[in-house]
């Protein structure tokens, strides 16, 4: 095992941002550099070369799934969040800040923080109708065994 040394950083990061080591290069020749990483960004950019307009940052991803009673609770349906940013790119939607939804497929939709509001919105509407679908048929049940 190998250890390179890290220079101090020059400059103070940029407010919500901190200062990271990053590996600019390829595998065979890298060098260690460091660059301003948003304080919400898990990436470790040392771990693996990369060049410098390719670095995104990228957020612990959250999700949930849906389990079904028939196929041994095998989640049906699953979805997962989380932030990503790639300040290289020219499209702005792309350089800030924004949400990427995706579930098991490769398709992945990008949403503006506006947009991340209104899905936000209409989950907690869907958990409230989910809810009360439960209690319905609770109640149902309920009545079936007498
Ligand atoms: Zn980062």
């Amino acid at each position: 095992m190998s250890t390179l040394a890290t220079p101090e950083p020059p400059v103070s990061p940029a407010r919500g941002t901190r200062l990271v080591p990053t590996r600019i290069g390829t595998w065979s020749r890298s060098q260690i550099a460091y660059i301003q990483c948003p304080i919400w960004c898990t990436e470790d950019h040392a771990d693996s070369p990369s060049a410098l307009e390719d670095i995104s940052h990228y957020g612990e991803p959250d999700g949930m799934a849906v389990p079904s009673f028939l196929g041994d609770n095998d989640a049906h349906y699953s979805w997962w969040a989380r932030i990503e940013c790639d300040p290289s790119s020219d499209d702005e939607r792309m350089s800030a800040a924004h949400l990427i939804v995706g579930d098991e497929s490769t398709f992945e939709a990008r949403i503006t923080v506006e947009m991340a509001d209104q899905l936000a919105d209409d989950l907690i509407a869907f958990a409230t109708a989910v809810r009360d679908m439960a209690r319905v048929a609770r109640v149902a049940n309920e009545a079936d065994a007498g």
